[in-house]
């Protein structure tokens, strides 16, 4: 068994909301990483996230080997996030519409039970797979 609840359910509705919000108030995407390379230090710099304002350096003048820093990896991080995220708001987003309660019952999935095609065998909703993403969510 699960903890998965209706209410729960509508909670992960409400945080994905949140992030599409969020997400959409943003600068348009893609996104990209610009990486400074110090030609007569043989080492990057520092990095800019465009077309956002995201600047990282190690602020030492390429005293130490930039790249080497987490500021490179964090700029690929935040300049992929949008894009990633996108793809993953949509992929869970999907999952949760497919998983919606059954319209003639609304405490069985209407997926789970057409998946598995008997009749007589049901599948409370949430589902395994709503209460996967919700414990996801809420992080259990
Ligand atoms: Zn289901």
């Amino acid at each position: 068994m699960t903890n998965a609840t209706a209410d729960g359910v509508a909670a992960v509705h409400q945080y994905l909301m949140q992030i599409r919000q969020r997400l959409e108030k943003s600068s348009k995407g893609p996104w990209h990483a610009v990486h400074h390379y110090d030609a007569a230090l043989g080492r990057y710099v520092s990095s800019e996230v465009l077309p956002v304002a995201v600047h990282a350096g190690n602020g030492d003048g390429g005293m130490t080997n930039y790249a080497d820093d987490k500021e490179y990896d964090d700029a690929e991080f935040i300049a992929h996030s949008k894009t990633d995220l996108q793809k993953l708001l949509m992929a869970v987003e999907a999952v949760l519409e497919l998983h919606q309660p059954d319209e003639a019952d609304t405490r069985l999935c209407a997926h789970c039970m057409e998946a598995i095609g008997v009749e007589a065998f049901q599948v409370e909703w949430p589902c395994p797979t709503v209460a996967t993403i919700q414990e996801a969510i809420e992080g259990e």
